[in-house]
């Protein structure tokens, strides 16, 4: 188990991160989300041990995790960690940079090994392509499988699927995430991307202000967004007195009730439309199956 003891941190005076505390058990899938800025990478780095800490404590298992003081070299062997900068072997191919970790001992093994990463990843075309010639979503990827090869015991993913298109992320997001519960690898993984939370995180830990402001499952903070930040990193929101935190979806157009707007624009979602409208003195948006013409009265309801 990954336990973090009471963890402060800051680069010069300023505290990046206060009073931080949260476990994470074997194959445990941990997002930690926050706007930019909010200390995520941060918080990864002191997870790797790649600074020393004054304030807090942390353990994977019985192991404290130390920073350069301690260490003559950064990091353990039983955690690997993906930084949102992919450090490979420009030079050398896909697969030599995906088996590098591996012993050239078991040759066998390690042919076996480097073939079942690459299809992980999806880059059974590229098996022999030098790293120097891909995009920066194939590199990403390289850098997934690099990281996968020992079978750590934990992962660190840092925007894991920042630089990959939206044609093969949700795919590779399941081959990836997939693989982790497969073999009991547990993960922290820093984000702003819900869709590499929803469905696949045990637990979710919101940073804001330096703290963590909530540590909950995706579907209860979904369910109850304590504040419009938890919110609005679910998807368009609304506050809506007495309700309180809407989302658009739970706005739906009627023939007629209480509440009233007018139609100010439709954006195309693709399975719908999010309709911006005028509401009192506020701008509301309701997901909603068709376009409306500007400036048409609305009525709407609040389904809870
Ligand atoms: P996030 O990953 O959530 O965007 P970071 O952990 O990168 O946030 O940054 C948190 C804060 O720490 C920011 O204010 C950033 O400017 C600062 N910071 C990050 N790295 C360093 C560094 N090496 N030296 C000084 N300040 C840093
Ligand atoms: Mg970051």
């Amino acid at each position: 188990m990954l336990q973090v003891n009471n963890l402060t941190f800051g680069y010069s005076r300023t505290k990046v991160l206060k009073e931080i505390n949260f476990k994470v058990q074997p194959g445990e899938n941990l997002a930690i989300i926050g706007e930019s800025g909010s200390g995520k990478s941060t918080l990864l780095k002191l997870l790797y041990g790649e600074y020393d800490l004054k304030q807090g404590e942390i353990y994977w298992k019985d192991e404290q995790i130390l920073g350069p003081e301690y260490n003559l070299v950064v990091g353990y062997d039983f955690m690997k960690y993906v930084t949102q900068e992919f450090d490979l072997m420009p030079f050398t191919t896909v697969e030599e940079n995906i088996g590098k970790y591996l012993s050239n001992f078991f040759r066998k093994e390690k042919r076996i090994r480097t073939k079942e990463l690459i299809e992980v990843v999806e880059l059974e075309a590229f098996a022999k392509t030098k790293v120097k010639l891909l995009s920066g979503g194939q590199k990403q990827r390289v850098a997934l499988a690099r990281a996968l090869a020992l079978e750590p015991e934990i992962l660190l993913l840092d925007e894991p699927f920042s630089h990959i298109d939206n044609f093969q992320k949700q795919g590779l997001r399941r081959n990836v995430f997939n693989y982790l519960k497969e073999k009991n690898i547990a993960c922290v993984v820093a984000t702003h991307d819900k869709h590499d939370v929803l469905g696949f995180a045990d637990q979710m830990i919101v940073l804001d202000n330096s703290k963590i402001i909530v540590k909950d499952t995706p579907q209860n903070l979904y369910k109850n967004p304590q504040s419009a930040l938890i919110a609005s990193f679910f998807g368009e929101y609304n506050i809506i007195e007495p309700y309180g935190i809407v989302y658009a979806n739970q706005l739906k157009i009627v023939e007629h009730s209480e509440l009233k707007a007018i139609v100010k624009q439709s954006y195309f979602n693709g399975s719908s439309w999010l309709i911006e409208a005028l509401f009192k003195e506020d701008i509301i948006f309701i997901q909603h199956e068709n376009e409306l013409d500007i400036d048409l009265d609305i009525y709407f309801t609040v389904l809870m």
